[in-house]
């Protein structure tokens, strides 16, 4: 049954490949040079385990998706209150770049628009630019669990052409926000920008932040749950700008984007979702990011709203009562997340079963998603000459289907009895 959930994300990713709308940002000259075509999915487990779908190695610059990591540096170093002094956590209903602050506090509305972003890196504590940049670039990549390294040719045309956030940097020191030098804050603005990632870097620093500040890859603590959970909040509010509300209706993540192609989108407790495609909508948002990422939270359920509980605790027990044989005991609530980490637990332990018993008995609701990955990997034992069979007396996980009625056991039991007949027939009798 290899790579179940693999297909579905390949299948979801190959239905907006024929989209090449929009187009490369084009205010410097190598982004405007990039393939428009590249195309990749990520998504990392919270426990580490990363999917891949096309053009996941492809480097591109994070560009705005830096924005909520610089904004956790800043709350780590410095507590919420004193970042709340600088900057506020409305969402300013504004473009990324518009140059403006609060009409009351004079402070930038945001850490996702560029206002808030430039004086979040100003709040760094360091000696120098050099020192400040090094912090971000060290975290940054604590965060992905790799060394990410600065493209140069990016980062000298970003200073080169950056007149408007010039004038925000100017805006911010006239209105004491910034007590440093404003070329030396956006030198490094600029140079956190032009950090290169990948899909898999942003899904796996997606996971970092759903998973509360602990890295899955390395298991390296990056930052406090506090720190985390104020990060997602504002990511939630003001990530993709002026589209927030539409983003958080219809996807349900909290989530960054940036003018480089990338989104990264949480799921707290259970995933991060990378993306790059570099063909931009007029919000600078990747059109077929953002319509992955909605197909992806429609197919898969993931919007925060219907996922309410963590769904790591779906698998209580796996036992073997007999040689030969595997049970899966799943409970609660059953949704893409714990779908997927049973699938892959059965899959890891395939060779060493024949059959394996789904016992679904404690589940207490399950959604399509779950129910989809769910069958099929019964299917999938089937075609890997493997039995699978479903303790399901109430229907969870069958409903209406009536093909999966003959592996349908209503007590672990019987289930016992069909897998010890079906290892008789196929002459797999342990001993
Ligand atoms: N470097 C870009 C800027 O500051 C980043 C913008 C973005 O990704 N939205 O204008």
């Amino acid at each position: 049954m290899a790579q179940l959930v693999q297909r579905y994300l390949d299948r979801i990713r190959a239905e907006h490949t024929g989209v090449t709308d929009g187009a490369l940002a084009d205010y410097i000259p190598e982004l405007a040079r990039v393939d428009p075509d590249g195309y990749g999915l990520s998504l990392s487990s919270v426990d580490g385990f990363v999917y891949e779908s096309g053009d996941t190695a492809v480097e591109f610059t994070i560009q705005s998706v830096s924005k909520p990591f610089t904004y956790a540096l800043a709350l780590a170093h410095l507590g919420a209150d004193a970042v709340d002094a600088v900057i506020g956590v409305e969402p300013s209903g504004e473009a990324f770049n518009e140059i403006s602050v609060d009409h009351l506090t004079k402070t930038p509305k945001n850490p996702m628009i560029n206002a808030g972003a430039i004086a979040a890196v100003s709040l760094i504590p360091a000696d120098s630019p050099g020192e400040r940049f090094a912090m971000i670039q060290d975290f940054y990549s604590a965060f992905a669990g790799r060394r990410l390294e600065l493209d140069e040719e990016v980062y000298a045309s970003e200073k080169a052409t950056g007149s408007r956030n010039r004038a925000i940097g100017y805006m911010l020191q006239s209105f004491g926000v910034l007590d440093d030098d404003p070329d030396e804050v956006l030198d490094v603005y600029y140079r956190q920008c032009s950090l290169r990632v990948t899909s898999t870097d942003l899904a796996i620093m997606g996971a970092t932040l759903a998973r509360g500040g602990t890295c899955p890859t390395t298991g390296t603590r990056v930052a406090d749950a506090s720190v985390i959970k104020r990060t997602l909040s504002v990511m939630v509010t003001c990530g993709m700008y002026d589209a927030a509300g539409d983003w958080v209706s219809a996807v349900g993540m909290p989530a960054k984007s940036g003018v480089g192609g990338g989104i990264v989108a949480v799921l707290p407790g259970q995933l991060g979702i990378g993306t790059y495609s570099p063909l931009l909508d007029a919000k600078g948002h990747s059109v077929r990011g953002v319509r992955l990422c909605r197909s992806l939270s429609e197919q898969l359920g993931l919007h925060f709203l219907t996922v309410s509980r963590d769904s790591r605790a779906t698998l209580r027990a796996v036992y073997e009562p007999a040689e030969g044989i595997r049970v899966y005991e799943a409970h609660g609530d059953l949704l893409f997340s714990g779908a997927e980490q049973l699938v892959r637990t059965a899959e890891r332990e395939r060779a060493d079963s024949d059959v394996a018993i789904l016992d679904v008995t404690g589940v207490d609701d399950i959604d399509d998603a779950a129910r989809a990955l769910l069958s099929d990997m019964s299917q999938a034992l089937c075609a890997d000459g493997k039995q699978g069979f479903l303790v399901d007396p109430d229907g969870t996980v069958v409903g209406a289907r009536a093909d999966l009625e003959a592996i349908r056991f209503p007590d672990v039991g019987s289930a016992l009895t069909a897998a010890h007949e079906w290892l008789a027939q196929h002459q797999r009798i342990p001993g």
